[in-house]
């Protein structure tokens, strides 16, 4: 089926379900995070490329006579289930939006680690979304989802579409990039603990207050012009991520990390988003289980993931 025919499916009202409705939706890295300044908002400016790549949480939604939350993989028995969990929060959001009771038993398999710089979090939150429509049959367009998505964080909006994207504003303005029918293939290294997204955000304002300042990137030209290339070298040499310097500062392992994936053969290799987790770009899918080999080996992370891009964002299975 072409990518065109489910979107239309997608958008079609439908009826409630009657039995489990099960999600897949997918972690993102930023092959591009350029971090302007602080709004007065207290966001920054961002501009950033989006990729969906092939590790995925899943959401299973059962008709219930309250709303809760179990869970099971990363994060479970650390991670609130309460009101402050995003899949909740994402749940009352279209409950209240569609006017509907905000009933249902929801089960979360984590696979994306917690605060690791691959927005899982958001990732759980834009699950919920699509996972609850079908339940209840609200129907929603993916691009109604997507806007109450906005309300619940900036990657939300990108984890309903997947894909590759260019995200403006504070990254939840998001528009397709157009990388039809390549495939990029990356090593995962997940590491120990987390790092928080505001912690990493107030370094890079410290970094750039202070007389060593990193250099700032100044445009996703190059990058976006690589993706409509086939050649990962090239990709390899457009990827960027004002994050790093701050993420580095703070966890300076990382920086040791990054060196064993260079010397592993990664074409390239950068902290995702925030961090702590590091992504590598292979040359193939071939090279990708190598590569997390021989990572694997160095013993440089907690777990080596091999994974592709770009993938579709939550969709029910
Ligand atoms: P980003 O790359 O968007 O900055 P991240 O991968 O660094 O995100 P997340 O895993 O998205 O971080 O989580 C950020 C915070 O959100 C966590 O510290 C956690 O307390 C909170 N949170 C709420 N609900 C969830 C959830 N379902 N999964 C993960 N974190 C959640």
């Amino acid at each position: 089926m072409t990518e065109a025919l489910q979107d239309e499916e997608y958008d079609r009202p439908r009826l409630a379900a009657s039995g489990p409705v099960r999600v897949r939706v997918p972690a993102k890295i930023n092959l591009y995070l350029g971090v302007g300044p602080l709004r007065p908002d207290g966001y920054h400016e961002l501009q950033t490329v989006y990729h969906a790549i092939s590790l995925y949480d899943e959401l299973t939604a059962r008709r219930g006579d309250t709303l809760t939350l179990t869970m099971e993989g990363e994060g479970a028995g650390v991670l609130a289930l309460d009101e402050t969990n995003l899949v909740i929060r994402a749940a009352r959001a279209l409950a209240e939006h569609a006017n509907v009771p905000a009933h249902a038993r929801l089960h979360l398999r984590k696979q994306i680690p917690v605060a690791g710089g691959l927005a899982g979090g958001s990732a759980d939150a834009a699950a919920a979304l699509v996972a609850c429509d079908a339940l209840w049959g609200t129907g929603l367009s993916r691009d109604e989802l997507a806007g109450l998505a906005a309300t619940l964080g900036s990657d939300v909006p990108f984890l309903i579409h997947g894909g590759t994207a260019l995200g403006t504003g504070h990254g939840e303005t998001v528009s397709p990039v157009l990388a039809r029918g390549n495939a990029w293939h990356w090593v995962v290294g997940i590491a120990d603990g987390e790092l928080s997204t505001p912690h990493v955000y107030r370094e890079i304002d410290r970094l750039r207050a202070s007389a060593a300042a990193p250099p700032r990137l100044t445009s996703a030209e190059p990058l976006l012009a690589a993706l409509r290339q086939r050649d990962p070298a090239v990709l390899a040499a457009a990827l960027g991520n004002d994050l790093q310097a701050a993420a580095i500062s703070l966890r300076p392992t990382l920086s040791v990390t990054l060196r064993a994936g260079r010397d592993a053969g990664a074409l390239a290799g950068m902290v995702s988003g925030s961090g702590p987790t590091c992504v590598f770009l292979a040359a193939d899918g071939e090279h990708a289980v190598q590569l997390a080999a021989t990572l694997e080996e160095y013993g440089v992370c907690r777990s080596v993931r091999v994974a592709h891009g770009p993938v579709p964002g939550a969709r029910v299975i």
